[in-house]
């Protein structure tokens, strides 16, 4: 890709993010055979990217949509998305959202206290509407992952505490526009370690067996997403392993019959297919270090100033590459966290050279911000039927 995407970056402005939808085609190709052999529902994570392009090449494929806001469900049904593959999450739903969902006949509210489903509850019954429920069961599972992007733990804000699970069943009952339709569960991000999934099944068929034994029939398993993607190696990983991702919940959990089986995965299905496009602007020698002051910063891809996160820098370039130096690469924005890097090793770089910032597709340019009254971030996507930087569709 590097020959061709230099030669139209002569023309574009940097930075901006370039996705490679010829890659999320595969990814989703192999998703979609990976899950569908299994009878799994797959619902892509919204918050992870909600670029119109990403979503039309997801919709494509079948997936359906995990919301965290009303705006999100609102652009899941614009996009096309049907109202039966709509879940809806997140702690702090207000009412115009609730309302919102049940105008729209979401698939499920994923509950995440009892104080939320009093309130769904209580709008349901006002405008004499249904609301299809999944309990969000705190599974109290270490994901093993970056403490910020850890979500399944007794101390983490997510999912309703299984001592109340017993008040949210009390509630559900009473209440004839309440259905309970069964549990869900998302235990964190950019999970590599698979005896984490390994775990979640245990808890997941603790919690089945405990709700038969009660003579509650569950309708859904939702296992929630979290499924990480190689940081380190996106040309020779680009694609993660989701076959084996799915095997472990087809080994592990313990299905019952006519129970249906969901996933929603974000990260893992669209992170590899972005980069941040970038130019160097400085080169700046310090007393001990050199720094690469480039065009964009912590306002396009904040994940390395929020959680550290490592995204692998490639410098562009038609030239063979020339001697490598330590360098490290920084935004230019007023903040000490605007750093992308420390201490890496790059071939020589000077003004106007092109850096790709890769495996940016996911939580990259949606967490872009205009802090420093920068310009709003553009997009440019390579897709088969188009030249190499389409603006979309
Ligand atoms: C963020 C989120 C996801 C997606 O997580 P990924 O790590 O991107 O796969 C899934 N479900 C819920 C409830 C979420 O909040």
């Amino acid at each position: 890709m590097n020959n061709e995407l230099i030669k139209a970056l002569k023309e574009i402005e940097t930075p901006f993010y370039f996705y490679d939808i010829n890659l999320l085609n595969e990814t989703l190709s192999v998703v979609k055979e990976a899950a569908e052999k299994r009878n799994f529902h797959v619902h892509y994570a919204y918050k992870a990217n909600y670029n119109d392009v990403l979503l039309q090449t997801i919709k494509k494929f079948g997936f359906g949509a995990d919301c965290v806001s009303g705006n999100e469900i609102k652009k899941a049904i614009e996009i096309g998305v049907a109202a039966s593959k709509i879940t809806f999450a997140g702690v702090g739903k207000t009412e115009k959202e609730i309302i919102f969902a049940l105008n729209n006949e979401i698939f499920a509210f994923n509950v995440e206290s009892i104080e939320e489903l009093i309130v769904i509850g209580e709008l349901a019954a006002k405008l004499q509407l249904k609301a299809n429920i999944a309990l969000r069961i705190n599974p109290n599972v270490d994901a093993q992952t970056h403490h910020y992007i850890t979500t399944g733990l007794d101390e983490n804000k997510f999912g309703i505490l299984p001592s109340n699970i017993q008040t949210c069943i009390s509630l559900v009952k009473s209440n004839p526009f309440l259905e309970l339709q069964g549990i869900h569960f998302h235990i964190g991000s950019q999970i590599l370690e698979m005896n984490v999934f390994k775990s979640l099944c245990v808890k997941v068929n603790e919690w089945n067996t405990w709700f038969e034994e009660r003579g509650i029939y569950l309708k859904t398993i939702n296992v929630g997403g979290g499924l990480g993607v190689d940081y380190k190696n996106p040309d020779t990983n680009a694609i993660t392993d989701f076959e084996t991702y799915f095997a472990i919940f087809e080994k592990f959990l313990e299905v019952r019959p006519n129970q249906e089986v969901h996933f929603e995965l974000g990260r893992s299905l669209v992170a590899q297919c972005g980069s941040l496009i970038t130019s160097v602007q400085y080169v700046k020698s310090g007393i001990k270090k050199r720094f690469a002051i480039v065009d964009a910063g912590m306002t396009e891809l904040i994940r390395p100033a929020l959680y550290q996160a490592y995204h692998k820098i490639e410098k562009l370039s038609t030239q063979a590459l020339s001697t490598s130096m330590m360098y490290d690469v920084v935004g230019p924005i007023c903040e000490s966290s605007d750093t992308f890097a420390k201490e890496i090793e790059l071939p020589e770089l000077s003004r106007g050279d092109y850096l790709a910032i890769r495996s940016a597709g996911a939580y990259g340019e949606v967490m872009a911000s205009r802090y420093n009254l920068r310009d709003a971030i553009k997009s440019y996507f390579k897709m088969d039927s188009t030249p190499i930087l389409a603006t979309g569709w």
